[in-house]
């Protein structure tokens, strides 16, 4: 291949929604319309419609909506009776909704460190955290790529705890041949709009195999309510709003052409960096042979204390990059009277310090891309010189 980087970078977005809203404009405004002129905007046929297609896409019996990745969360921790008294296995390097919806319930939230290479759960760290006060774990398939799901499964069996999936970053993604989202008791999705599958706004979903788990979430959703004014359950207002529906069920069918388009960016960064000779002064994503990773995030690690300087760097030329994210959860103001120091997660406060997120969004150009090596490699290029 063609190898050569650009030296006078041009401007990269870290994420350009509207490539890909641009050519299915017409066709969303369309579905928009049908849904403002049917007057039905809570649940109803579209939402029908997009739960099955996602039980379909993600392999499980049942999809129940939800209002967001964060309220699917705390419906799934609901349903499974989680309160005061008990204790949730989170990891420490995720989104601050995974822990969120814990505490809410009055539970006290668990934090374990990860697994330097994926990111993810380390399942020996959580086989330390047990405790007879234990009722669930948590594991977020981050960037999109599922955590160690054999071994976290054989610990929740072996002390009877439910397993929440949080594949807000993850949907498609697949373990061992197994979707995100079927593989653990319930699987939590967000519909916001940079997550791989974006809605128009604020949507989620929540995905389990079991009769009786979709029932208790069908309720929970809707203020327990069945029938109409007869509350069996307190549950809350999460619904998914119809409009989101319908828009998501015309996204949902490009969404592998899209995953196609990320997984294909990911590998010609690879292709990229080796021929920059940059494989050594950065960590690249690894990705685990025992699944398909989606690549809702491209994350790179500078293992040097160099990551802000290279950022600042990018900035000034416009490219844009994220830190995903920048303050590991047991390290947060909010839970500073949970007790855990800085030094208590070691891999997590590493990775919250060398992470950075690349644009890999579908419709980044080659040029783009070429723009961003070029950027990266004019930086390690000019700090070797200054040392
Ligand atoms: C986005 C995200 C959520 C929350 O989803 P919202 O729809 O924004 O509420 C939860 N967990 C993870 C890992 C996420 O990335």
């Amino acid at each position: 291949m063609d190898t050569k980087v650009t030296l006078n970078p041009t401007p990269v977005p870290l994420l350009d929604l509207s490539r890909q809203l641009g050519p299915l404009h017409d066709e969303i405004m369309a579905a928009i319309s049908r849904v403002v002129q049917s007057g039905q905007f809570v649940l109803g046929p579209d939402v029908d419609e997009f739960e099955a297609a996602i039980a379909d896409y993600c392999q499980t019996k049942h999809a129940i909506g939800c209002a967001s990745g964060s309220e699917s969360l705390l419906l799934a921790l609901m349903a499974a009776d989680i309160g005061p008294g008990d204790e949730v296995i989170v990891p420490s390097y995720t989104f601050f909704a995974t822990a969120s919806a814990v505490t809410r319930l009055g539970a006290k939230v668990v934090f374990v460190d990860i697994e330097p290479t994926t990111f993810n759960l380390d399942p020996r760290e959580v086989a330390k955290a047990i405790t007879p006060q234990t009722k669930a774990i948590i594991p977020v398939h981050l960037y999109g790529q599922c955590a160690e799901m054999d071994a976290i499964c054989q610990i929740g069996r072996e002390h009877s705890l439910m397993i929440v999936e949080d594949a807000a970053q993850a949907i498609g993604a697949e373990y061992k041949g197994r979707r995100a989202g079927s593989i653990g008791d319930i699987g939590c999705f967000s519909f916001y709009p940079t997550k791989n599958l974006g809605a128009a706004g604020d949507a989620g979903m929540l995905t389990t195999n079991s009769d009786q788990l979709a029932e208790r979430l069908a309720l929970l959703r809707g203020h327990g309510m069945q029938p109409r004014y007869h509350h069996q359950l307190v549950g809350i207002n999460s619904r998914i709003d119809s409009i989101q529906a319908a828009v998501l069920n015309i996204k949902l069918r490009y969404l592998d052409a899209s995953t196609r388009q990320r997984t294909d960016n990911a590998i010609r960064y690879g292709e990229l960096f080796a021929a920059a000779g940059l494989s050594t002064a950065l960590s690249l994503p690894q990705e685990v042979t025992s699944g398909r990773h989606v690549w809702n995030q491209y994350v790179i690690r500078i293992p040097s204390g160099q990551r802000d300087s290279l950022r600042q760097q990018l900035t000034e030329n416009r490219i844009g990059t994220e830190i995903y994210y920048p303050v590991p959860l047991h390290l947060q103001a909010c839970f500073a009277d949970q007790g855990y120091g800085p030094g208590s997660m070691p891999r997590s406060e590493t990775a919250a310090r060398e992470t950075l997120a690349l644009p890999i969004f579908p419709e980044l150009t080659d040029e783009e891309q070429r723009s961003v090596i070029g950027c990266i490699g004019q930086f390690f290029q000019a700090t070797r010189q200054a040392a």
